[in-house]
């Protein structure tokens, strides 16, 4: 059965999408079977995945409504060598249309259910808010990864993101954990940033990943080639980050 993590950080623009879709293709570099759930009505991870979000048919928007099921809407990112369950700007109307359903906060979780033996890694990229959307890929997945830049007010908000994932796992998703803090954009450079990073490891131990993700422009020019930077410059140094991150999650499972 396939693991199941969500990508989430409520913060905008700290790495999520970028570290969802190269984790995803440096998974499937080493033969993994891996679902990316685009779950951002943002499309970015669709995008940065090679699929064109302005022409789907179907797309996890339909799938959470009950109108597709994932066997339907899921396409193959050539460029990246998974499965994406793709997301497009009429995701963000689900927030108010699954008001009205039963069990709300669970659709997505027995959408994946379906599929599930299919793949080894479940990857679901969470959108910048503590939304329904979020609380959906919350239910579904057996851990959170939490990317995180390392400066100040990356911690602010950190417990906000803590305190929720505690409440899901008390009230309706037991086997939710925080799997790690994944420090991106990493500046060694940067006083505060070695900082920030020591500060991380001295609260949170092993729950920090051993990988460090640098700044690297490489990873930011990959997504208008509708490639993850894994794909499009493997020998760069964000994407042998990326590589060695696959390998210590592959690492990390077989502990859990
Ligand atoms: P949002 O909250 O809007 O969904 P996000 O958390 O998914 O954002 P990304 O879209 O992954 O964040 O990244 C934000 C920006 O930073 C993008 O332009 C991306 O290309 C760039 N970026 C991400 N990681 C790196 C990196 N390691 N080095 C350089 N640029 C990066
Ligand atoms: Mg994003």
């Amino acid at each position: 059965m396939a693991k199941i993590f969500c990508v989430a950080n409520q913060k905008g623009g700290v790495g999520k999408t970028t570290t969802a879709v190269n984790l995803a293709a440096g998974l499937a570099k080493i033969d993994q079977r891996v679902l990316l759930v685009d779950l951002d009505p943002q499309g970015n991870a669709t995008m940065g995945a090679g699929i064109n979000k302005a022409e789907l048919e179907s797309s996890v928007y339909e799938v959470l409504l009950g109108l597709a099921d994932v066997k339907t809407a899921r396409k193959s990112s050539e460029t990246g060598g998974f499965d994406v369950l793709p997301a497009n700007r009429e995701l963000a109307g689900a927030e108010v249309e699954m008001v009205e359903l039963d069990n709300r906060e669970k659709r997505l979780k027995d959408a994946i259910n379906a599929v599930e033996s299919e793949y080894d890694f479940v990857l679901i990229d969470c959108p910048p808010a503590l939304s329904m959307l979020t609380l959906n890929g919350l239910c579904a997945a057996h851990g959170v990864i939490i990317p995180m830049q390392c400066e100040y007010y990356a911690l602010e908000g950190l417990s906000d993101l803590v305190n929720t994932i505690k409440k899901v796992h008390g009230k309706l998703n037991p086997d939710l954990r925080i799997i790690g803090l994944l420090r991106v954009m990493f500046d060694p450079r940067m006083t505060l940033s070695q900082q920030v990073s020591a500060q991380l490891e001295q609260h949170f131990g092993d729950k920090v990943f051993k990988t460090i993700i640098p700044r690297n422009v490489r990873l930011a020019e990959a997504p208008s080639y509708g490639m993850p930077g894994v794909t499009f410059d493997p020998s760069s140094k964000g994407a042998q980050a990326y590589i060695s991150f696959g390998a210590e999650m592959v690492e990390r499972i077989k502990t859990m």
